[in-house]
């Protein structure tokens, strides 16, 4: 993308709207941002490609709707207040709170919008200064089950490989994804791809079809929540066939069931899967059988096969077993390693992975990536952060029990008496939970109880329930790091000033943390300027984390703001060029200097999967019942699965104010089988109350074809609001990763009113 626009400077940052990550310029012009182009140096955007949302982002910081002041509420009314009657409030509060119910009585809410240096500064106040890990972030609700996987299976979060991995594939498994419309560009260079290479074989499994199924040579359809007969069934298939890599599986694989500590074997593991014939798959899933054996057939024998998946497997019930399962057939097919194989899953938000997975900004996590669980590393957390030293808990020492994950913590959320509920207060910043969270109906009422400080550039559903609002500065109008699907992080540099009456998040958790007592231990709060500040936290962070295999200490400040590429981990030193591949003697640096990283390679070993401590792989033997997902009734007989639509991101806080996105699909509305649609009498346009045993909704029909019978799709955006489809929600949890299901509600569906 080429701007034509003239402009004083162009400075380089990157996208905020979707886990692509890709790389733009913005123009500067008279110290306003006037516009976008394309980096055409880019790795992950190549050749400077950007979508809709990307090409506009500009234009959300200039919105009249901007918030420029702090707000108290008072007698039940948000007041204007200053910046020091707000902060004042929150450290009498906080402190309070502290000492009349302890430390996890207060929270910290994040996001995989907030920098690196934001969340990683937020982590350290909470879990080191605080000695509290009641503090989670939004990408539990997205990614979480994506991490628990990688742990369980691999020992190590994140993907192996790289976007570029793509462009080596010979067969593209997409599955638990609407790429096109979530990761619209990453989609296009799928598709420019197999539109120059038509032998690459491309399978789409998914319960609808979408976009994404355009340029499928293959796509399987399947109830949601199914899917995971499904991959079973192409692992039987393919052992069925002898087309396993019997070598890979000798060297890397490691059967196991259940948690993982048990030992199985590869005999066990043919027998456990006996079951899923093609035809058994069929009758559970409604995905031919046919499609089972030729999707089973390219994925093994294409020689590289990449798959890629999101929220479609991340959030449901048993979203990790469906990533142990992916996972699996990679393992069983020596899909690991090699140029254009790889199990990837793409992350949903620009920093869910730099900021909060790799900084370790969930409740159960630390720096690195690695559960606070384990002793070792949390004591290496704890001495490099002096905790002993400086923090304000008379333990003196990160809490090795984890906190709350999301939905546990929102249920936990409630006002000032004593016999509420255990935590008080919260931040939450740069998300919107009152709009995002599963079953709403029953947690907007603990954000308005508790004390709850909200973080934002606008007025979202969340600030409007909020006790006190703080207003923040744009990305652009003060930099920080962004760290995308493939392990990159990019450095956004600031372009323009923010608005007068604004604070980046960073200033604020500073001011944060002198006020409640942590001045030394956030050893930025002194300093005045916001690029300095987050270089410094940057700095804390690669230090903290540089013997770990998420090492970024080679990825300096100086080296980011040089770079038009970002670096991807490991990355030990300046004169390391990042890692395209991990896990690979002669590819990851880990295998140079293994001792220096806790761990022990056997120097023979030209790949090892050092996360686990035998070096293996588990292949996992998961059986494909919807775990605790919900089933359809005589009283509930459609089964709802929601989604994404290109123009809008997330709750629309700034796509609904953009003008050529906001124009497009503003407003809910349900997708409804041609059948299903003759079954109920219903017409294109009708209006229909869509209801769960949670919640219901008023929203207008679109009648499709692109599903299977008895599935409905609900956008997962709305402009107005009361049109939300997290009204209807379930909000059962997967029991690992503790990540909601929104993939799978039962609804009936009743006909109120023509068009
Ligand atoms: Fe931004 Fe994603 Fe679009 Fe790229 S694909 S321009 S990161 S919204």
């Amino acid at each position: 993308i080429v701007s034509t626009q003239e402009v004083d400077k162009w400075v380089k940052g990157v996208c905020r709207m979707c886990g692509t990550g890709c790389s733009i310029y913005v123009g500067v012009k008279n110290g306003k941002m006037v516009a976008i182009k394309g980096n055409v140096d880019s790795k992950t955007n190549t050749k400077g490609f950007l979508c809709i949302k990307g090409m506009n982002i500009w234009k959300v910081a200039y919105h009249p709707d901007r918030l420029t002041t702090p707000l108290i509420r008072k007698n039940g009314k948000l007041e204007p207040a200053s910046w020091e009657e707000a902060l004042s409030l929150i450290e009498t509060k906080f402190k309070e709170f502290h000492k009349k119910y302890g430390y996890d009585s207060v929270a910290y809410y994040g996001s995989g919008q907030c920098t690196t240096e934001e969340s990683y500064t937020f982590n350290k106040i909470w879990k080191g200064g605080f000695g509290s890990n009641m503090m989670d972030g939004n990408p539990r609700l997205c990614m979480a089950s994506a991490v628990a996987g990688y742990l369980s299976s691999l020992g190590s979060d994140e993907p192996a490989g790289a976007y570029e991995d793509i462009e080596n594939a010979k067969c593209i498994f997409l599955t638990g994804s609407n790429t096109s419309e979530a990761h619209p560009i990453l989609f296009r260079r799928i598709a420019r791809y197999k539109k120059e290479n038509p032998n690459v074989k491309i399978i789409v499994c998914e319960p609808r079809k979408t976009q994404t199924s355009n340029i499928a040579d293959l796509w399987m359809p399947s109830l949601p929540g199914t899917d995971l007969a499904i991959f079973n069934g192409m692992a039987r298939e393919i052992i069925k066939n002898n087309w396993q890599d019997n070598e890979f599986i000798s060297k890397h694989a490691r059967f196991t069931q259940g948690d993982g500590s048990n030992v199985s074997s590869f005999d066990e593991y043919i027998k456990f899967i006996d079951k899923y014939t093609p035809e058994y798959v069929e009758k559970v899933t409604g995905c031919p059988a046919a499609s089972i054996k030729q999707a089973a057939e390219w994925f093994a024998k294409s020689g590289a096969t990449m798959s890629l998946w999101c929220m479609g497997l991340n959030q449901r019930s048993n979203g990790v077993w469906a990533n142990n399962l992916i996972h699996n057939l990679h393992v069983i097919t020596g899909n690991f390693g090699k140029p254009g194989s790889d199990s990837f899953s793409l992350t949903g938000q620009p920093n869910a992975c730099g900021g909060v997975r790799e900084t370790g900004s969930l409740s159960h996590l630390l720096p690195g990536c690695k559960p606070v669980v384990i002793e070792p590393w949390r004591k290496h957390v704890e001495s490099y952060w002096k905790v002993a030293e400086h923090s304000i808990n008379p333990a003196k020492a990160i809490n090795p029990k984890p906190g709350f994950p999301a939905v546990k913590l929102f249920s936990s959320l409630g006002g000032e008496n004593e016999n509420d509920k255990p935590v008080k207060g919260i931040v939450i910043s740069t998300t919107n939970p009152a709009q995002t969270l599963p079953n709403l109906n029953k947690f907007i009422p603990n954000i308005k109880n508790a004390f709850t400080v909200v973080i934002d550039i606008f007025p979202t559903r969340t600030a409007q329930l909020a006790s006190v609002v703080l207003p923040a500065a744009f990305l652009y109008e003060k930099g920080g790091v962004y760290g995308c699907s493939e392990r990159r992080s990019f450095l956004t540099e600031k372009a323009v000033e923010a608005p007068d009456g604004t604070k980046p998040d960073l200033w604020i958790a500073c001011q944060i943390a002198k006020r409640m007592g942590l001045e030394k231990f956030i050893a930025w709060s002194n300093e005045e300027d916001i690029v300095k500040m987050a270089e410094m936290a940057w700095n804390d962070y690669t230090g903290c984390t540089a013997n770990s295999e998420k090492t970024l200490a080679g990825a300096t400040y100086k080296r980011l703001k040089e770079s038009t590429t970002g670096v991807q981990w490991p990355c030990p030193s300046e004169d390391h060029p990042g890692t395209y591949k991990r896990y690979v003697r002669g590819m990851d640096p880990i295998f140079d200097d293994p001792k220096k990283y806790g761990l022990n390679i056997p120097a023979d070993a030209d790949m090892y999967f050092y996360g686990r401590p035998d070096g293996k792989i588990n292949v996992f033997m998961r059986d494909a019942e919807p775990k605790d997902s919900e089933k359809i009734s005589k009283e509930y007989p459609f089964l709802m699965t929601t989604g994404r639509v290109i123009e809008q991101w997330h709750t629309g806080t700034m796509t609904m104010r953009i003008p050529e996105t906001a124009s497009a699909h503003p407003n809910s509305y349900i997708e409804i089988h041609v059948q299903d649609a003759k079954k109920l009498g219903l017409s294109q346009g009708d209006m229909v109350r869509v209801e769960s045993i949670r919640g219901m909704n008023i929203l207008p029909v679109k009648i499709v074809n692109m599903t299977l019978e008895g599935v409905c799709f609900v956008p997962m955006h709305d402009q107005k609001g009361n049109r939300m489809v997290n009204f209807i929600c379930s909000d059962v949890v997967d029991a690992t990763s503790g990540e909601p299901d929104y993939k799978v509600s039962a609804v009936k569906i009743v006909k109120i009113s023509g068009p």
